[in-house]
């Protein structure tokens, strides 16, 4: 297979996880090259933020910022620092060579000592146009409750969450911070979610459940009236005003390109050892979503971000790439004797 160039560290991604690895790798002298993906269906470069209004908890910004913009800020930085981007998606990878392989869907393939992946997790939707819609456009749906939830446009409203696991328990108990009401339509008559989180939803006054129900239609033009409803047992139709859609049906993580290379959890998370970001593969290191599925924040995807490019730059620093090794301290010591065991 002929390759081109062999890079000090990949990094796969484009999200804050994937920009603030590039931050932090290309002021290391280190040159990152970063593949920010490109646009397919409702997956852009940027990630789930670039579906997202404003960003009030993000630290630094009191006034908020918009996803696309606070996405297009930290790859300025890393730009100006020295981070290379091709606006292009890994087709494959190969981990079992050294310097690993890098296939990328049309660039020449090439070779990199280290890889960071950080290629996030995408919400699930329903699937209705009327959704995608007014989710891009800031109309009032949703797929991060504690992300958009606290919106002043959605206080004392009368608030809906779609889905029945432990997400829509932990949106909906977050919702009744701010909303008149919170109604949770689910598909089924039970829900999935443990039983301690689905007692707190069951036992809140301000809670109502809607069984045996799916969403059809998300009403509105610019901003969300209400949602055409489907009674999954009889077909029965009907309506629901609301002030916002909330949707929580699960997220996937991205990881179909790795083809099983690094081990992940029962629901498809990367891997990495306790409190670091490596993997099983010695040299590859994974941050943000695709092995986050309890915070997904923006502000904690970042962090992982830099512990990435931290563990990366020290990696290289031992096999005799970069300055002197960072992160040197008895406590801080990692082998791959830390990294999860395969199974
Ligand atoms: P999940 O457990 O897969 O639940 C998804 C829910 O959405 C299910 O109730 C499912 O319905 C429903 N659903 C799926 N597709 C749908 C569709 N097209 N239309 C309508 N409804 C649909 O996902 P999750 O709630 O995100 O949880 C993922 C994992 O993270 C779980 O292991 C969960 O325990 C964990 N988690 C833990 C916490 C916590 O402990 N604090 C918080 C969040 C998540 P059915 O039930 O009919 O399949």
């Amino acid at each position: 297979m002929p390759t081109t160039r062999t890079e000090n560290i990949v990094i796969i991604g484009s999200g804050p996880a994937a920009w603030t690895a590039a931050i932090y790798a290309a002021r290391a002298n280190l040159q990152p090259l970063v593949f920010e993906g490109e646009p397919v269906g409702t997956e852009l470069p940027g990630g789930q933020l670039m579906l997202t209004t404003d960003i009030e908890n993000f630290p630094g910004f009191p006034e908020a910022i918009s996803g696309p913009d606070l996405m297009d800020r930290i790859k300025a930085q890393a730009v100006h620092h020295g981070a290379r981007v091709v606006s292009e998606l890994v087709k494959s990878v190969d981990f079992s060579q050294r310097p690993f392989v890098i296939t990328p869907n049309y660039a020449d393939t090439l070779q990199a000592h280290t890889v960071i992946v950080a290629t996030g997790a995408a919400a699930k939707w329903i699937g209705l146009e009327s959704e995608m819609r007014l989710a891009q456009q800031g109309g009032g749906v949703s797929a991060c409750a504690v992300c958009d939830g606290a919106m002043p446009f959605y206080r004392n409203q009368r608030l809906a969450v779609v889905g029945g696991g432990d997400t829509a328990m932990e949106e909906a108990m977050y919702l009744t911070k701010f909303a008149s009401e919170v109604v949770v339509i689910h598909r089924r008559d039970s829900f999935r979610a443990s039983k301690v989180m689905a007692s707190r939803v069951l036992n809140h006054p301000k809670v109502r459940v809607i069984w045996n129900t799916q969403v059809t239609e998300v009403l509105g033009s610019d901003f969300i009236t209400g949602v055409k409803l489907q009674d999954t047992q009889t077909g029965a139709e009907s309506e629901l005003a609301l002030g916002g859609l909330f949707v929580a049906i699960g997220h996937t993580p991205n990881t179909k390109f790795l083809a099983g290379q690094l081990h992940t959890t029962e629901h498809g998370y990367i891997q990495v050892a306790p409190w670091r970001t490596a993997t099983n593969i010695d040299g590859v290191f994974a941050a943000g979503d695709v092995i986050d599925d309890y915070y997904r924040q923006a502000i904690t995807s970042a962090g992982t971000g830099c512990m990435a490019a931290l563990e990366a730059e020290r990696w290289l620093a031992h096999h005799g790439i970069g300055e002197s090794p960072v992160l040197e301290t008895g406590e801080s010591t990692i082998s791959q004797a830390d990294a999860p065991p395969a199974h």
